[in-house]
């Protein structure tokens, strides 16, 4: 057994998105512009009102999938395919926005703490004009596994036997959300060939195994090499970690925006058939 070592450490850095949230960005900027199959990493962690309430007014996807998952607060969505809810804390929303879809995410509060994530995962070729799906899971059905004083929540993946509330994506995903005591270690095995990513929000890890283990603070995601398995430990106070894994692609990347593609021309289609109102 091999275990993944880090083989480089993004610290997340601050952008503006959508009408003018302020987000930290691990995955998607110059320091790492994707992990394949992953395109982008937000978390959104703000109780300034003024940093979060203009939200993310009706905007396109296209040939990717956007994963949110809350921590704190609420956020409305809402779609041109009829759609619409809201995420609380724990909640998650899986969305394949396939040929296209165009939806808004508003924060539902107007003031206290709104915290989470927003993954995206890249669409295989064959996969990016496939009609839009939605997963959505409350934060009570989202399977939780304790060992010990290790709790992991399972949104995606498998866990000693316990398949994750997400189902059905192309890149077989692994998703979990690890809280960590001080001292405390997670150590799990990941799919064969599987790319993975430990993003740390609260509390620092000690990350890998050896002498090939880093120091990982919060706010900073470690990208780990090769190996079987994930090894993490919390150190100097209790941690949480996003541990994400998934299938990579292997296929040309072409990105606009909220459009990802696999060549120019089907960006241009894409800007194309955005302006012409064919994401229907
Ligand atoms: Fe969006």
């Amino acid at each position: 057994m091999s275990v993944c070592q880090p083989v480089q450490i993004v610290t997340a850095h601050s952008v503006t998105d959508g009408a003018g949230v302020h987000l930290h960005r691990a995955i998607g900027t110059p320091h790492l512009e994707d992990l394949d199959p992953f395109l982008l990493l937000d978390e959104f962690r703000n109780d300034d009102p003024a940093q979060y309430i203009a939200g993310f007014p009706d905007h396109p996807h296209r040939g990717i999938e956007t994963v949110t998952y809350m921590l704190a607060g609420a956020m409305r969505h809402g779609d041109n395919q009829g759609n619409a809810g809201r995420l609380g804390p724990g909640d998650v929303q899986w969305m394949t926005a396939g040929r296209g879809i165009v939806h808004s995410e508003m924060p539902e509060q107007e003031k206290g703490l709104l915290w989470g994530f927003q993954l995206w995962v890249n669409l295989a070729a064959d996969r990016k004009m496939s009609a839009p799906r939605y997963q959505e899971i409350k934060a009570a059905d989202i399977p939780v596994v304790t060992r010990g004083d290790v709790i992991v929540k399972v949104i995606a993946g498998a866990l000693d036997g316990v398949s994750g509330a997400i189902h059905g994506i192309d890149v077989d995903p692994t998703y979990f959300d690890v809280a960590l005591p001080d001292g405390a270690a997670f150590v799990h095995e990941l799919p064969a060939g599987h790319a993975a990513f430990a993003y740390v929000f609260e509390g620092a890890t000690e990350t890998g195994g050896g002498d090939g283990a880093s120091r990982v603070g919060r706010g900073h995601l470690a990208v780990l090499g090769s190996g079987d398995q994930v090894r993490l430990r919390a150190k100097g106070g209790a941690a949480r970690v996003l541990v994400v894994a998934g299938r990579p692609l292997r296929e040309p990347i072409v990105r606009y925006g909220p459009f990802v593609m696999n060549t120019r021309e089907q960006i241009v289609q894409a800007i194309d058939d955005f302006r012409a109102g064919r994401f229907t």
